[in-house]
């Protein structure tokens, strides 16, 4: 495997002479935090402590800040990701983007072959690679700077994602080749980041993306470059389309990529066609430790030269093809469709199977998503159906065989009323998810105190789904709230628990009194309200019983001055305190004392900044909320957007307009962060 060891990356920098030209000093230290995003990203092995690391970003911020004229949209200080852009601007490709011919069989393999020895006569040597599966993009550099990037489109003409992928932190800002590169590649997600990203997602209330491809081919298309700044995608790029001409094959090109600092995947191999077989099933066997996801390998012909003689068909390149793995999977009979609904009353059809292994694992429930995807499959009750995991969370029903159907199967429709509290459903017409409209719906309930008892929320040891279940189905609890009364003689009634393992749910829950309030708030579920923003909105009320207390005019003040909870966040927020029943659980957790109160910050009436009223805007050294939080720890008041009463306006780099031009309009001081610095003292 020519994989690269990472000393064969471009040396670092040494500790930079101050006596260099500041774009001299500017570019070596660039290039000094390119080669660490390399190793960090690419290989996997840093070879500094994060925060030297940020030591050096800082060392760039300020040169930036000291001489503006260095600063440019792919500087490492960027990341952060620039303005959003309106509708996409086309890019055509100057090569068509193919796709792959794909093959599933030696046979198929061995017809490849034939047909290369009939055009070339002569033996080509192979690299043989895995197939990334993500989302594929064109990546221009030139002069040595990243210049545009776009995504395939329908192979001709593509969409400009130029400030998308200068988010992607191991996409270097420089590199030291100095003429033009086209690159090709792959963006996707690690397996890892994308449970992070999922989880965070659950906490947001928003669906879960299936697999990484779906996540990053979705995230590409985003119209805001700081949203996408906000997901862990990476690319990894597997071909040079224009470059150098003194490579001779594409290994050799691959080889150059990497020498570059530009992330490849470093996994090919280059073969004689007696051994592409043994290099395919290595990857077969080995993808399972690949941090990403591969869904095949390609074989490719090396040599540029024999390439060229092979050309491409209307489709695909001749000189290579794709051979597919086959992804697990495992054929059943579905006994039934059922649905279920979860804590937000979304449903979610699910088929009920006869048990069957897929992977490792005996499975005998897979998801149907929803009513288009069952009449897509046209999925009824009693079908015979191939089940597949291919890096799906939950397995999926991808076929049905209906080849032997004897007309006994049932097509299935979706139940028009909920099949526990018996509300009628309702489908918003901009949404593929039915819903069941009745929050006080036993599967609601259900689905919001297992939220409530997760880990990252209330953190509840011993309350399991089907503790909780029963509970529910026994009267015993009908909220969150609920669990607090609870006593281990009522639990120890209950089937299948004992005493002791009753008196361990009852300590579970009452030791969870004592967690702090924001916990409580990001158990509850508000709709928006993941786990930073319940954090926020702890801070900012203290304790339920504050919030209890304000008025629907005092809420939307004071949540919408939180930094970050846009209209909509708020209207939810808003909503959730009025609506009778939320508020009502509202004022029983508040009765109970259940949640610590949120230590207000310490507040200093004579801090240096008393009487000022703050807003921020552009990029600052520290983190925002950093800033925020000494601001209003020396008195002062942090303001969201400038206002008539705003006293100072702290711009960082990359200002935003409207800000400034607020601040001209209502003689607001604008200062710097170093004149902030000065007045905290
Ligand atoms: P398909 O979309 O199935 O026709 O496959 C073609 C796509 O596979 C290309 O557009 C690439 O985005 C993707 N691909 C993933 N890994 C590789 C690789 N190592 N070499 C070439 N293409 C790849
Ligand atoms: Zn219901």
């Amino acid at each position: 495997m020519s994989s690269l060891k990472s000393d064969d990356i471009a040396p670092f920098a040494t500790r930079l002479p101050p006596m260099l030209p500041p774009d001299e000093q500017y570019n070596a230290l660039v290039r000094e935090i390119d080669a660490h995003n390399y190793r960090y990203y690419v290989l996997d092995d840093p070879a500094i402590d994060d925060r030297s690391f940020d030591a050096l970003l800082r060392q760039l911020r300020d040169l930036e800040n000291a001489h503006p004229h260095l600063r440019s949209p792919d500087s490492p200080t960027q990341r952060v990701g620039g303005e959003a852009r309106g509708n996409a601007t086309k890019v055509r490709h100057a090569v068509r983007m193919f796709s792959l011919d794909n093959t599933y069989s030696s046979l198929e393999l061995a017809e490849f072959h034939r047909r290369l020895l009939d055009s070339l006569g002569t033996v080509p040597r192979f690299a043989v690679e895995p197939k990334l599966d993500g989302a594929s993009v064109e990546v221009t550099y030139a002069s040595g700077r990243l210049q545009l990037a776009s995504t395939r489109g329908d192979g001709d003409i593509g969409e400009d994602i130029t400030a998308n992928l200068r988010t992607m932190r191991g996409i270097p800002s420089r590199i030291a080749f100095l003429g033009p590169v086209t690159l090709r590649g792959e963006v996707l997600l690690y397996r890892k980041d994308l449970e992070i990203l999922n989880a965070e997602r659950e906490t947001q209330g928003e669906e879960p993306f299936a697999n990484p491809r779906n996540a990053a081919a979705g995230s590409l298309r985003m119209l805001d470059p700081r949203e996408v700044a906000k997901r862990p995608l990476r690319v990894l790029f597997y071909q040079l389309v224009e470059g150098p001409s003194m490579h001779t094959s594409h290994s050799e090109s691959l080889d150059w990529l990497a020498s570059l600092g530009l992330p490849t995947h470093r996994r090919h191999k280059v073969v004689e066609w007696s051994d592409v077989a043994a290099a395919i099933g290595e990857i077969d066997k080995a993808r399972a430790t690949y941090p990403f996801e591969t869904d095949g390998a390609v074989i490719k012909v090396d040599g540029y030269r024999q390439q060229e003689i092979l050309g491409f068909t209307s489709k695909f390149p001749r000189w290579a093809v794709a051979y597919k793995f086959q992804a697990e999977q495992a054929a059943t009979r579905v006994r039934s469709i059922v649905v279920q609904v979860g804590r937000t009353g979304a449903v979610t059809p699910v088929a009920v199977l006869e048990p069957v292994e897929l992977a490792g694992t005996t499975v005998s429930r897979a998801s149907l998503h929803n009513a288009d995807q069952i009449a897509l499959l046209d999925v009824r009750n009693g079908d015979r159906v191939f089940i597949e995991k291919a890096g799906e969370v939950i397995p999926q029903v991808v076929r049905v065989d209906t080849a032997v159907r004897d007309g006994s199967e049932e097509p299935f429709a979706m139940p028009l009323v909920c099949p526990e509290c018996g509300a009628s459903l309702v489908r918003l017409e901009d949404e593929a998810a039915t819903r069941c409209p009745n929050r006080g719906c036993a599967a609601q309930v259900k689905g919001q105190i297992v939220y409530f008892a997760r880990r990252f929320a209330m953190d509840i040891t011993h309350l399991g789904t089907a503790l909780v279940s029963q509970l529910v189905d026994e009267g015993l609890v009908s909220d969150v709230a609920d669990l607090y009364a609870l006593t281990a003689k009522q639990i120890a009634e209950l089937e299948r628990m004992g005493d002791k393992s009753a008196q361990n749910v009852v300590e579970g829950i009452q030791a969870s009194r004592q967690r702090p309030l924001h916990r409580l708030l990001c158990g509850l579920g508000i709709p928006q309200v993941g786990q930073v923003a319940a954090k926020q909105l702890a801070e900012e009320a203290g304790t339920l019983a504050t919030l209890l207390g304000w008025s629907e005019s005092e809420v939307r003040e004071k949540v919408g001055s939180i930094h970050g909870f846009g209209p909509r966040m708020v209207d939810c927020v808003v909503a959730y305190a009025f609506e009778e029943r939320s508020r009502g659980l509202l004022a029983k957790l508040d009765a109970l004392g259940v949640g610590i109160a949120q230590p207000k910050l310490a507040v200093s009436a004579t801090g240096p900044l008393a009487g000022l009223r703050v807003c921020v805007t552009g990029t600052l050294s520290k983190k925002r909320d950093d800033v925020f939080m000494s601001i209003r720890a020396a008195g002062g008041e942090v303001h969201d957007s400038v206002k008539k009463t705003t006293t100072h306006l702290v711009a960082g780099d990359k200002t935003g307009k409207s800000k400034l031009d607020q601040a001209k309009k209502y003689g607001t001081r604008v200062i710097t962060e170093a004149e902030l610095d000065a007045l905290l003292g």
